[in-house]
């Protein structure tokens, strides 16, 4: 029933958004018997001609990876994607530097296309006759108490109603169902723009093939700025250039964008070719990024929200699509608890989840300034050297940070007391050390000292 107060027989589930979050919680609901109506607001991209929107490939790993095989489609979305053994960086002098994620047990990130996966749980959603999709519905207004919305149907906006026992907000970070949840007492919720903004640019296959090696993040580090590529299907990449938004504003005309990428990317100026990116520099202005978070993510025993929608994060650790898809395994299992009503369900849901989702947000703030600037230096690499032979040695107990993220589904914020753990230990035995030289330092001396005197 819908009340959330009793237990649950098959409860009628409206999901706002079906984007990748969404499509996968309609999936989730759908198998275990539930009504779902799924809203998106766009048109179905698998029919649409032109899909605009954020970044065209993703890089799924562990928590994204088991989120799909609980849907059964883990190897269909693996059989496509591109495996990414580490990060391929490239200096200012066009020298490249491989850094594996994972020597030891090689583990990688893989790299999958937006569009395609956005497909691929929409069309799983087919086999389900207690799916409804309702494309260009627009979710304009919602009744958190009583479940009920108001959507705007394009192409003329008029008002559409309905209701649901269960209203789930998958509408990314610009969530209109956070919006109205905010405007409740007791909901917290925090936002912050970065300061530096983002454009995607492309290198293209040349002679059918990839113009670099397609098994790498590859990264142009360059302290306040940097440019990412991730390869595709199609043997071209995609390449994110992340900078202040006051250094863009000094990039205005064609040579002064050449000047800059001869510069400071000189080694993809010839890859990219300099007529595509003069074309796609200037095609769109850059991009904010804004990290979000919030607490709770449900109000009452009606809405909650899942995904961008509930915490939107920079996307430098590569986890937004990770962690809200393990927001789902995370509700199925509270849904698979018999005992549990709907109001349970959600209460736990944010009770058991906020931490780990403030955690993420956090840990890609840090990525930020990793990606950017620490990977260049000796030290990080000495550190990452370090883990991996620890991480060899001692699997079970010394997981690196970005292993645990990355390839293991340990919540978040045990990923970062694990790292604290790490570093108290290494800061110690290092001062142990500095003193046990010191102390072997002293005493050979004076021992020398006392041989030659006497
Ligand atoms: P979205 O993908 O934003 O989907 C929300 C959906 O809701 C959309 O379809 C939208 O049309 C619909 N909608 C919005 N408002 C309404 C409304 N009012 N009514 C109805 N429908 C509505 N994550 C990774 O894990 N790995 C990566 O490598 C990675 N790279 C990224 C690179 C960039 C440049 C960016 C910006 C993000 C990246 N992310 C990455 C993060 C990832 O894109 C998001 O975390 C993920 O898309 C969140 O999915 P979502 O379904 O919650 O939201």
């Amino acid at each position: 029933n819908g009340n959330g107060l009793q237990s649950r027989g098959p409860l009628k589930v409206a999901i706002i958004g079906g984007g990748l979050v969404g499509s996968l919680a309609a999936l989730s609901l759908a198998r275990r018997g539930h009504e779902v109506h799924l809203y998106e607001y766009r048109e179905d991209i698998r029919t649409a001609e032109l899909v605009q929107g954020r970044s065209i490939n993703l890089a799924l790993s562990q928590r994204g990876r088991k989120a799909l095989a609980e849907v059964g489609l883990e190897q269909e979305v693996l059989a496509t994607a591109i495996p990414m053994r580490g990060r391929m960086l490239h200096d200012i002098k066009g020298n490249r530097t491989v850094v594996l994620y994972d020597p030891c047990t090689n583990q990688c990130l893989y790299s999958v296309g937006r569009k395609y996966l956005n497909e691929v749980l929409l069309n799983a959603g087919e086999k389900f006759p207690n799916i409804q999709r309702h494309f260009e519905h627009k979710l304009h207004y919602v009744n958190l108490t009583q479940g009920r919305m108001e959507f705007k149907r394009a192409p003329n906006k008029e008002i559409v109603e309905a209701n649901a026992d269960l209203v789930i907000g998958c509408d990314g970070a610009f969530s209109t169902m956070r919006q109205q949840m905010v405007k409740t007492p007791g909901v917290n919720y925090s936002q912050e723009y970065i300061e530096h903004g983002y454009l995607e640019l492309c290198i293209p296959a040349k002679n059918g093939e990839f113009q670099m090696p397609e098994n790498y993040l590859h990264i142009w580090p360059r302290d306040a700025f940097m440019m990412i590529a991730l390869p595709n299907q199609d043997k071209s990449f995609t390449v994110t250039l992340s900078m202040p938004f006051k250094v863009f504003d000094t990039i205005r005309t064609t040579e002064e964008l050449l000047n800059f990428f001869h510069k400071y990317y000189a080694d993809a100026v010839p890859l990219i070719g300099e007529e595509r990116l003069v074309k796609d520099f200037f095609k769109m202005p850059p991009q904010h990024l804004v990290s979000v978070k919030c607490h709770p993510y449900h109000y009452g025993a009606k809405a909650l929200i899942l995904g961008d929608a509930a915490h939107a994060m920079v996307p430098y650790y590569g986890q937004g699509l990770n962690a809200g898809m393990e927001d789902c395994t995370f509700l199925m299992s509270l849904f698979d608890q018999p005992n549990l009503t709907t109001a349970e369900i959600l209460e736990q849901f944010t009770e058991l989840r906020w931490r780990d989702a403030h955690a993420i947000c956090d840990l890609a703030m840090y990525n930020y300034v990793e990606m950017r600037d620490l990977t260049k230096r000796i030290s990080f690499r000495c550190r990452k050297w370090l883990d991996t032979q620890l991480f060899r040695w001692y699997p079970s107990v010394w997981v690196p940070l970005y292993n645990s993220v990355s390839f293991t589904s340990m919540p978040y914020s045990k990923c970062i007391a694990n790292r604290k753990w790490q570093d108290k230990l290494l800061s110690n035995v290092f001062i142990s050390a500095t003193v046990a030289l010191v102390a072997i330092g002293v005493s050979t001396y004076f021992g020398v000292f006392k041989i030659s005197y006497f």
